[in-house]
């Protein structure tokens, strides 16, 4: 029998406003444990909660780049629960009226077209502590300074059918956060992690399956992989005559295997309310044309711009603008030496080897864009062949070098003395009667050869057009 999948995805991303929520603390990662906190992050009681504006900004921003309405009177709600992470006993989060609702992600499919993945909501909350356990001491201790950042929970519709769709989902709603500015949504550092909601039926059963939820999943290869496994897991429990159980599941990415947790609670678990601490929030339709004025070009429109107006492939274009920090480095470095597709092409080529070898982020590259600019225009200007421009650029990629700099310091500028040159060249035809007899005798690939040799005899610095025709000239 053949199963088809239904995924959708909560995403949690940590806002970057420089205060928390409903305190003055920082939202800043890291420090030393428990310092970003005050009595009302730590749940102390006879505390108010007074909430940050820009919280507010941040998520209207966000709704209008996915397409949401925005919910103008919306209000806060608290979600019980008792957890050592959340030390008042209660999450404040939005239950009955989140602040975006009904808007799409657009994203590529496998077979080449596009699809829209619905948003259902968006809403505003607070983070939670750290738990952290010291198997030395076999303790577990606490560090409340992620408590109380903000967040906002982005939920998808059950629309997505495979892993690749999933991750296409997670990297175009990304992108568009870091476009809009209001997360740096580092994986790495939790602050944008998603929960995957998945169930199985047999293709053309109308109901759903029993679904299952793997929770914090914060690398892509993570979520393919359990995604893969999940259902697999379930369609063998289906084929076996078993029960699909409702549950929360944990993923253990080293074991390549999901765990059941608990079984999964429903809303009414929680026993949410309105919270009574905070007054609703009523947006006015100023403040939403505003900031919809403010939004940045989105992903899909700088796309569209560089296929139209560059003339870049679109693979390349979607490549590039997944990356608010690609899309600086092309931008700038296309500005500064004019020539937008040989600035894609560096970037598309040298540069995603370069990342991928070194297994190393885009927002982590040292460099700059002007020594990319001065690699291209010193190549443009046959300064340098293209060989040794290679070879500066994984320099610069390393170690941050100034490419000029380099260039003069190891003597790789192209040769210009072209004495030298032809007296390198008619060494090597010397040296290598053999092939030169072939050639002769009509095998065209030993030609091949002797300008392999000569350019490695002149250290690849010689043009490679000049080489060819000096060559040639010798053995005609
Ligand atoms: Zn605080």
């Amino acid at each position: 029998m053949n199963y088809e999948l239904t995924l959708g995805l909560e995403v949690h991303t940590e806002l970057s406003t420089k205060t928390k929520i409903f305190c003055n603390c920082t939202t800043e990662f890291g420090g030393e444990q428990n310092t970003h906190v005050c009595e009302g992050c730590l749940g102390m009681p006879g505390t108010l909660p007074v909430l940050n504006k820009s919280v507010v900004d941040y998520a209207i921003k966000t709704g209008l780049a996915t397409n949401c309405s925005i919910t103008q009177f919306n209000k806060f709600d608290r979600k019980n629960y008792f957890y050592p992470d959340l030390p008042k006993a209660y999450q404040i989060s939005q239950l009955y009226f989140p602040i975006c609702q009904n808007g799409f992600v657009e994203v590529n499919t496998d077979d080449g077209n596009t699809k829209r993945v619905r948003i259902k909501e968006i809403h505003m909350e607070e983070d939670a502590g750290k738990l952290i356990h010291d198997p030395w001491e076999d303790c577990t201790l606490i560090d409340y300074n992620r408590g109380a950042v903000p967040l906002l929970e982005i939920v998808s519709e059950p629309d997505l059918s495979s892993a690749q769709e999933a991750i296409e989902y997670l990297e175009k709603l990304r992108a568009i956060l870091q476009y809009v500015g209001v997360s740096d949504c580092k994986m790495q550092e939790g602050s944008f992690r998603a929960d995957i909601n998945l169930s199985v039926r047999p293709v053309g059963q109308k109901e759903l399956g029993v679904r299952t939820e793997m929770k914090n999943m914060n690398s892509f290869k993570a979520i393919a992989r359990a995604i893969e496994s999940e259902s697999k897991r379930q369609i063998e429990l289906i084929e076996e005559g078993k029960t699909v159980l409702q549950e929360t599941r944990r993923w253990d990415d080293n074991k390549g295997k999901s765990f059941a947790m608990r079984s999964k609670e429903n809303a009414q678990d929680y026993k949410y309310f309105p919270d009574p601490d905070l007054p609703p929030i009523e947006i006015s339709d100023k403040q939403i044309e505003d900031i919809r004025k403010s939004l940045p070009e989105l992903p899909e429109q700088k796309k569209l711009r560089y296929v139209t107006q560059l003339g870049l492939p679109e693979y390349d274009t979607g490549i590039i603008t997944n990356s608010v920090h690609l899309v600086a480095l092309f931008e700038k470095t296309a500005e500064l030496c004019g020539n937008p597709k040989e600035a894609a092409n560096w970037i598309m080529v040298e540069l995603m080897k370069l990342l991928n070898d070194s297994a190393t982020l885009p927002e982590d590259m040292s460099f700059d864009d002007t020594s990319l600019a001065k690699i291209i225009n010193l190549l443009a200007e046959n300064k340098i062949t293209r060989d040794t421009a290679k070879k500066v650029f994984a320099k610069v990629f390393e170690d941050d070098v100034d490419p000029e700099q380099y260039i003069k310091d190891n003597n790789l500028a192209v040769m210009t003395d072209n004495t030298l040159i032809k007296s390198t060249i008619e060494k090597v035809v010397a040296d290598n009667q053999k092939s030169v007899d072939e050639y002769k005798g009509g095998k065209t690939q030993a030609l091949q050869y002797l300008i392999g040799q000569s350019m490695r005899a002149l250290r690849g610095q010689a043009p490679a057009q000049e080489v060819t025709k000096i060559l040639k000239e010798l053995l005609d």
